[in-house]
């Protein structure tokens, strides 16, 4: 499934109300992916153009595909709450030393920069693999490795969709997510992370785990290899936090209705950039949390800066701002409308972490070509419930 898995805390409805506001006469905007840690940001998104100035041929066609998306939806949905409930079996792997990642860690921007002003040629050499593994004028792609999940050599697919374009020309692709393992058909982004949770960061398969989402294969996989794995989905606003439907339950991030501390860990995958109010999701996460328990989330996070860029912002009567071009992220709850995206994350996401009730806020970096984590320089969050 090419589409990013992303659950925000904020009806959908009410992001496609707000973009007829803005531009009535376009449909919602299409799904878009979000580009690495690396890029810049800002330049990766755009509003949704009129149309106006489109050949009619053209038009028709992105018309139909429109409709043809709209059709399938129903069916794409379909398709997850079917697969939610099937576990990814498979063995267990051990990240023994053959597949072991090496990853750095950092616990504020200066010893980050420090660190990245000291090893330079580490980052060259990141940057240089990253730009080997491109086949020049190939959509589609394979760059052979070892699967850490699998642990099984594999050929990892990348294609150029939602790239960046070059100044030469060419195109960097989003490699966050691509790099498609074709045996568990996780992506860069969800095997890394899986991968440090266990391998660094402590998640065994006693404890009771967290994790802000039900469809996709990270969910899948928890599920069949961890004994007591609690998932779920931004559903719509109308319904109340832990009901079910059709066994998938609904949870708005920023109320969980669990008890307090009732987890051992949780992890939360590109998630907190759709939620209006993050600072009342990572309370919520301090609060289900059990005392030491762990936080692991992936987020776009931008090294290069502090304060957080903040893009789109709900006010108290629900009306969003929209302070720099909309973006939104592909979302399997809504293919159609997506998932906007309220913010980009920085540094002072670890501060708002100790101000929420964590300590050891730490940003990890990673990059290992032969395991397919390539994309200089790709990160991730941990913190512990103090
Ligand atoms: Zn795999």
């Amino acid at each position: 499934m090419l589409l990013r898995l992303c659950h925000g805390g904020v009806g959908s409805e009410k992001i496609a109300e707000q973009q007829r506001r803005l531009w009535p006469r376009t449909p919602p905007i299409r799904p878009h992916k979000s580009n690495s840690v690396a890029t810049d940001w800002s330049t990766a998104c755009s509003k949704p153009s009129r149309g106006s100035g489109m050949p009619a041929k053209l038009r028709r066609l992105v018309k139909s595909s429109k409709l043809l998306m709209r059709v399938a939806a129903p069916i794409f949905r379909l398709k997850s709450i079917a697969f939610a409930h099937v576990p990814m079996r498979g063995k267990f792997p051990h990240f023994s030393t053959d597949t072991r990642l090496e990853c750095y860690a950092f616990d504020s921007m200066p010893e980050f920069e420090r660190w990245r002003d000291a090893n330079g040629d580490l980052i060259e050499t990141w940057r240089c693999e990253d730009r080997a593994a491109i086949a020049p004028s190939q959509p589609a792609f394979t760059t052979d490795g070892v699967c850490a999940i699998c642990e099984l050599p594999v050929s990892f697919v990348s294609t150029t969709e939602y790239g960046q374009a070059t100044s030469s020309g060419g195109v960097t692709p989003n490699w966050r997510e691509q790099l498609l393992c074709p045996r568990c058909h996780m992506r860069n982004r969800m095997r890394a992370a899986l991968q440090i949770a266990v391998q660094q960061c402590g998640l065994s398969r006693d404890m009771q785990i967290y994790v802000t989402e039900q469809f996709g294969e990270g969910y899948r996989w928890l599920r069949a290899h961890f004994k007591e794995v609690e998932g779920s989905e931004y559903l719509s606003p109308s319904r109340k936090p832990g009901s079910r439907r059709l066994g998938i339950v609904h949870q708005d991030v920023q109320a969980l209705s669990y008890a307090p501390q009732s987890f051992d860990y949780i992890l939360s995958f590109d998630v907190l950039e759709h939620v209006p109010n993050h600072i009342a999701a990572l309370e919520s996460f301090a609060r289900v949390l059990k005392t030491g328990g762990k936080l692991l989330l992936t987020v776009p996070f931008t090294l290069e800066k502090y304060d957080t860029t903040v893009r789109a912002q709900m006010q108290a009567d629900g009306h969003i701002d929209y302070i720099l071009p909309i973006e939104v992220h592909g979302n399997p709850t809504d293919p159609v409308n997506g998932a906007l995206c309220y913010r980009h994350f920085g540094w002072d996401t670890l501060d708002r972490l100790v101000e929420c009730g964590f300590a050891d806020a730490t940003v990890m970096i990673y990059h290992d070509r032969r395991l397919g984590y390539l994309g200089s320089l790709q990160s991730l969050i941990t913190a512990t419930k103090a």
